[in-house]
């Protein structure tokens, strides 16, 4: 998606390890006009595809997934990530390996809010390895509910995460693919 692209190469910042900042818009100050415009290209890509719940994964996934909840008009659900050693008994739970702070940490959804009549729509800001997305498909896959679809706004295809959760049959519809980025020459895209 154009917009996406050229608000990335104006605004997004390569730090070392392979990541991309896009603080300015996305992950701190939030232009909340912009990420609706993102939104409504999800939404017109799964046109005539039944979504009856938009899931993410705390904290930085929640602002883009709330304004897609808006515009499909189904509730938002998000993954908290705990260090709770018990996990109760109402819980699903998925172990993720976090790429940006190199941990391993539990998500939890309440057994109360994922349901096997589910059609879950996943959305997140970045894809990278694909652990984040493992990690949620597991929760859906634990409540017997479907995941429809995956809308990830910026997906590193110099990354294997996109390939490993495609070649798994998951429909992922990115909306700006970073084909190679360094700190000296920018963003490039596919
Ligand atoms: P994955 O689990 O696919 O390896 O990484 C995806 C998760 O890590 C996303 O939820 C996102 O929060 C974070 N992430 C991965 N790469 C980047 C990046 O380059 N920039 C930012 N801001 N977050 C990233």
């Amino acid at each position: 998606m154009k917009l996406l692209e050229d608000r990335i190469r104006k605004d997004g910042k390569v730090f070392p390890g392979d990541v991309l900042k896009v603080d300015s818009f996305l992950n701190h100050q939030i232009d909340v006009d912009f990420i609706s415009q993102l939104c409504l290209e999800w939404k017109r890509l799964y046109e005539g595809t039944e979504i009856t719940k938009i899931l993410t994964i705390e904290a930085s996934g929640i602002a883009i997934a709330s304004v897609a909840a808006l515009h499909f008009n189904v509730p938002l659900l998000f993954a908290k990530k705990t260090k709770t050693v018990n996990i109760s008994a109402d819980v699903y739970t998925a172990k993720v390996e976090s790429y940006t702070h190199k941990t391993t940490y539990d998500i939890i959804v309440s057994k109360e809010f994922l349901k096997p009549c589910d059609k879950v729509l996943i959305i997140d800001d970045f894809l990278a390895n694909g652990k984040a997305l493992e990690g949620l498909i597991k929760l859906c896959e634990d409540a017997g509910a479907t995941v429809a679809g995956i809308g990830i706004a910026v997906e590193k295809a110099c990354q294997r995460g996109g390939d490993l959760i495609r070649s798994k049959g998951y429909r992922v519809e990115s909306l700006a693919r970073v084909s190679s980025m360094s700190v000296e020459g920018g963003v490039e895209f596919c």
